[in-house]
């Protein structure tokens, strides 16, 4: 019977089933204090978050789109402006910073953590370079370390996209550094299928050191008020809800354990690959030395990467690809000249990867079963 079972990419319902109770009591309360919109909750939620990740401010906002926009919109950036960052990572990263009027640059990723290479952010630097964005993509920290001192020195601002990588952390100078924390800014996610989701929409913004631009921030969502109805400059509406805010209270006590149970996940597939002999075909994720990876998506490097998804989807088991056409390469960004060949890791890595079933509640009949249908592919295919 098992064998016939579907295996999502993920689920939701699974993980509400665990805290449905918490959550329920939380939104009652939410509804009996009829306070929607920012508020108590909302305010409570960025103390525990700056908390949990050791930042000194947190703003709340819609979503992580609308963190990085805020994020952009604070370092006043102008046409002709540069902010280098990553082709291969979802979309938003870069749409901010076109939508702030400035050029993104696209730097190459590093082929075993998926993450920007540090040597390609500095040899994209100019004097025109306003900001770095990078990504810490499917829950990894990219190597920060080593471009903060010429950023620093060059007066260039770091913002780092946070959305898949909320409990993250590496060994920066003999400290345990979080995701949020080491930029100037940082932007997270609280999209629903996130480590940590609402049940919509939300973001945050964390600004580490910077109580001036933290005020800003917090302005800026607001239209760009100061006092009520009184507007320092025009910014946008992007508020949290409430409700959004209990919810996220709830399931943020949860996330260590969530987070481990993904750790656990990911050795274990770590382990079952190695057992089948699989490891010439299926390149697993690597976890560098130092960093906390929180495996927001579990992403393997797999041969006939096409062919593979396609036979396990006729088995029930769904896979995904993140992310299949590299920014520079969408036509939304063509203005800025790129061609195919001008970022042959991240081109080959859109070939290769394949996000396979992550989420804290994967049991580990799925996760053997996963690797035997892998198994049994490239059997058939040597
Ligand atoms: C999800 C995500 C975003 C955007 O977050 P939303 O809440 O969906 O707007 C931005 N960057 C990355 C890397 C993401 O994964």
């Amino acid at each position: 019977m098992v064998e016939k079972q579907n295996i999502p990419s993920f689920d939701l319902k699974r993980n509400y089933a665990r805290v449905k109770d918490e959550i329920k009591e939380a939104v009652d309360k939410v509804l009996d204090s009829q306070y929607f919109i920012l508020g108590p909750e909302v305010e409570a939620l960025e103390r525990e978050i700056a908390g949990y990740l050791g930042v000194d401010k947190t703003v709340a906002c819609a979503s992580g789109t609308d963190a990085l926009v805020l994020a952009m919109m604070s370092l006043d950036l102008e046409e002709g402006d540069e902010v280098i960052t990553t082709p291969f990572t979802f979309f938003a990263t870069a749409s901010c910073i076109t939508r702030s009027g400035a050029k993104p640059v696209f730097a190459d990723v590093d082929p075993v953590t998926y993450n920007i290479s540090p040597e390609e952010i500095l040899s994209h630097i100019t004097p025109r370079t306003k900001a770095v964005l990078p990504v810490h993509l499917f829950g990894q920290m990219a190597r920060l370390e080593e471009i903060t001192p010429r950023l620093a020195a060059n007066n260039i601002m770091l913002v780092e996209d946070c959305a898949q990588a909320i409990g993250a952390h590496r060994m920066i100078g003999g400290k345990i550094a979080k995701a949020g924390s080491v930029g100037d800014v940082g932007c997270f996610s609280f999209f629903p299928t996130k480590n940590l989701g609402c049940y919509g929409d939300g973001g945050m913004v964390t600004i580490p050191r910077d109580a001036e631009r933290a005020a800003r921030i917090k302005s800026l969502r607001v239209h760009g008020e100061g006092k009520t109805y009184f507007h320092e400059e025009v910014g946008i509406n992007s508020r949290l809800d409430a409700l959004q805010a209990a919810i996220l209270r709830v399931r943020l006590r949860h996330l260590e354990e969530w987070t481990e149970e993904r750790r656990m996940a990911a050795e274990r597939y770590m382990l079952l690959f190695g057992e089948k002999g699989l490891l010439d075909m299926v390149t697993p994720p690597a976890e560098e030395a130092g960093n906390r990876h929180v495996y927001h998506q579990y992403v393997v490097r797999a041969k006939k990467r096409d062919d593979l998804q396609k036979f396990l989807a006729e088995r029930g088991i769904t896979t995904r690809v993140y992310y299949p056409l590299p920014l520079h390469l969408q036509r939304c960004f063509s203005e800025f000249g790129y061609k195919k060949g001008d970022l042959p890791v991240s081109e080959m890595l859109a070939d290769e990867v394949l996000a396979l079933p992550m989420y804290p509640e994967l049991r580990a009949e799925e996760q053997e079963r996963v690797v035997k249908e892998i198994a049994t592919f490239y059997r058939g295919h040597n």
